[in-house]
């Protein structure tokens, strides 16, 4: 055989499946072929093993087109050749290619209905190529970045510009500059991370009250995020490493009434507008007056009580108390002007300081405070 115009040809490198389990006659076929025209058997054979090779349909249409397609497919192009044959000849050959044309296309249907069976096979194992793609992970801010953002910008609307100090610290800015006595508790080992004598794993962020008064003269209003670290023994609710926010605001005639309405634009903010409040005295060493904010329980809406199925009982969030501590406040005092170098007879300021975990574990109901630390996916991406 030859042919006017190139056609794209049976590619030798295509892989040769069986066509005997697609075409029943296939032999039969061959057979007949061989005794009429030995050019033509061995372009049927060549077609059906190529086409029962094809692994997947775009192999098989690629395959179909050499072969079968209209208009440069191997058959169509002999076909086209018979004009210049002697008749007798163009007879037997047009006849031998027609039917090598009709007996590929059968195999070339069987093949394809073969692979459809297959990927059908496959798709009820569980795999289907059809189904949609899963969507990329995003990621989002932890809870507590979440949270210190919300504060932060609350603060920054009422003129307070953030300050971080290090989580390392010497032991005077942590202690002796806030009017800790020397003897406080707090100080023991048992209770603080000592790095070596004099040098500690800052308690609370309130050290960073003394760098930005050591800085600069008043007035002075400053937010001061970050994370504390206490040797406590870790439960529900006590880790030994947590994020606070303190606040403070030094100016000449600052008194409690500015702090009683800072802290209730903070808690309208964060509990919502019909949220009840109530300061309670409190002792910190450096604040005098010192108080601790509580807000109506968030359970039981300040009643102390739960109502449940099974009746009334007490409320397990407040302990039947109704109130909920939310952070510690208080007037600065005047020992922590002096070791700062201000006049405490010039000057006046609040300060006040809060736990992130606390704020959303009552925000959200969690139970549980090593949560918040654990980086475990399927609870941190509820928030
Ligand atoms: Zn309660």
């Amino acid at each position: 055989m030859h042919a006017a115009v190139p056609h794209l040809g049976i590619d030798p490198a295509w892989e040769a499946g069986d066509p005997a389990g697609l075409a029943p006659e296939h032999a039969q076929h061959l057979a007949e072929l061989e005794s009429l025209d030995h050019e033509l058997a061995a372009l049927y054979r060549r077609g059906a093993e190529v086409l029962a090779g094809a692994a997947n349909p775009a192999a098989l249409d690629q395959r179909r087109a050499a072969l079968l397609g209209r208009e440069r497919g191997v058959i169509t192009l002999a076909l086209g050749d018979l004009p210049g044959l002697p008749l007798d000849e163009r007879k037997r050959r047009g006849r031998g290619l027609n039917q090598v044309k009709r007996w590929l296309a059968e195999i070339e249907a069987a093949r394809r209905s073969q692979l459809e069976r297959e990927a059908e096979a496959r798709a009820a194992t569980g795999l289907d190529l059809t189904l949609p793609g899963r969507r990329p992970w995003v990621g989002r801010r932890h809870v507590l970045a979440q949270i210190q953002g919300e504060l932060l910008d609350l603060f920054h609307g009422m003129g307070y510009s953030v300050y971080t100090s290090p989580e390392v610290e010497l032991e005077p800015y942590n202690f002796t500059k806030l009017n800790f006595p020397t003897d406080h508790p707090a100080r023991d080992a048992h209770d603080t991370y000592f790095v070596r004598p004099e040098v500690l794993l800052r308690t609370h962020t309130s050290p960073g009250w003394v760098r930005a008064m050591e800085e600069r003269k008043p007035p002075l209003r400053r937010v001061f995020p970050g994370r504390v670290y206490r040797a406590e023994h870790v439960d529900a609710t006590h880790m030994d490493q947590f994020h606070q926010i303190d606040g403070l605001f030094v100016d000449r005639d600052v008194s409690l009434a500015d702090l009683k309405g800072t802290l209730a634009a903070f808690a309208r903010e964060i509990y919502g507008a019909k949220i009840r409040t109530r300061l309670v005295p409190v002792y910190f060493p450096f604040v005098e007056p010192g108080a601790q904010m509580d807000v109506a329980c968030v359970l039981c809406g300040g009643t102390g009580i739960e109502h449940t199925p099974a009746g009334e009982k007490r409320c397990v969030v407040c302990k039947g108390t109704g109130w909920l501590e939310v952070l510690g406040a208080g007037m600065v005092h005047p020992n922590v002007f002096s070791a700062v170098g201000y006049d405490p007879e010039e000057v006046t300021g609040f300060a006040f300081g809060m736990g992130l975990e606390r704020i959303a574990m009552l925000r959200y109901g969690v139970p549980e405070i090593r949560l918040f630390l654990e980086n475990d996916l399927r609870f941190l991406s509820q928030f």
